[in-house]
């Protein structure tokens, strides 16, 4: 047995902690980290966001954290390509979900969630969640990009710059119009990879503002390997946001989402291009859109259980660089 993971177990059992439980039993919580209360001493605090307020097509997303726990059960302890242990590098936990008063209206909905990840960045926690509709990465990303606009890596089939709609300013389609106009996202280190679908026409903002499109099309004549150097280059060294929607996978493997979009990406690509994001300076990011009642397997949680997982690895890599580095 490989003596980290091994090591990793036994003080996991010393310290009684959830890990080492056969992975049915006990109440689910992300990866069976602790459920804690008292955020001080985290550094990596997964967070469920339930909420589907800003859908335009089939809801469900509220119950994307809880099916995400649960599937998420099977994830271990190293990942097998990059060998990052993020258990073992980081505090990581569990801090529940955020608890929205304003369950039934959406702006005063998105004012709560931004409220909870500026507590989150003010105690020193590096946030992964688990949505929810996309439009929650906006009030996370007003939180995280407060004191300096991120860059961002986001998979997606949609651009999601599209304008208000319906006499509503905030919905799922336009969380990067919001930010950029913010000051808390920086378009000129943003790339979107896996563009494609029906609503191209509502995307105008993503060139204006000069983020970096990779449409389906343009990566597969590019290839892996370029797509993730070219997305190394546009964000550059500063600090970076991955935004995960399941519906920039192919619904072949994430059918469980609102807005699901053909010829997509596959899960192996997706996790090569995550993977090939280790050394930048990650500060936080999400996995959004996974829909319960439309995922008649189980099969969309366990995708988006895995790639909180990925995104992990590569965000506790930096959280360690960092903390090394002070
Ligand atoms: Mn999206
Ligand atoms: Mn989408």
């Amino acid at each position: 047995m490989d003596k980290d993971v091994e090591a990793f177990i036994a003080r996991a059992k010393a310290e009684g902690a959830g890990f080492v439980q056969p992975r049915f039993v006990g109440l689910p919580t992300f990866m069976r980290t602790p459920h804690v209360a008292d955020w001080s001493g985290v550094e990596i605090g997964l967070i469920g966001v339930p909420f589907d307020l800003g859908v335009t097509n089939r809801p469900g997303a509220p119950h994307g954290p809880r099916e995400i726990r649960n599937q998420s059960s099977l994830i271990g302890f190293r990942n097998h390509q990059s060998r990052i242990m993020p258990f073992d590098l980081c505090r990581v936990a569990d801090l529940g979900d955020v608890a929205l008063e304003n369950q039934f209206s959406l702006d005063p909905a998105i004012a709560e969630i931004e409220g909870f990840y500026r507590r989150i960045v003010a105690a020193g926690v590096a946030p992964l969640s688990a949505g929810g509709d996309h439009s929650i990465t906006y009030p996370i990303m007003k939180a995280i990009g407060a004191a300096r606009p991120v860059g961002m890596v986001h998979i997606d089939a949609h651009c999601d710059t599209g304008p208000g709609r319906g006499g509503a300013k905030f919905h799922h389609g336009g969380p990067f119009l919001h930010a950029v106009e913010a000051g808390v996202l920086d378009p000129e280190r943003t790339v979107q990879i896996g563009i494609r679908g029906f609503a191209e026409h509502l995307w105008d903002f993503s060139y204006e503002s000069g983020m970096r499109v990779i449409h389906m099309e343009e990566f597969h004549e590019m290839g892996l390997k370029a797509v993730i150097a070219e997305a190394r280059r546009v964000v550059g060294e500063g600090p970076v946001y991955v935004s995960f929607d399941v519906d920039g996978l192919d619904p072949v493997y994430a059918p469980g989402t609102g807005t699901p979009e053909i010829g997509g990406l596959s899960t192996f690509e997706a996790q090569q291009i995550i993977r090939g994001l280790q050394g930048l300076d990650i500060v936080g990011g999400d996995v959004v859109e996974v829909s319960p009642p439309f995922d008649h397997t189980g099969m969309t949680a366990l995708v988006g259980a895995n790639f909180m997982w990925e995104i992990l690895c590569i965000l506790a890599d930096a959280v360690a660089r960092r903390r090394a580095s002070r």
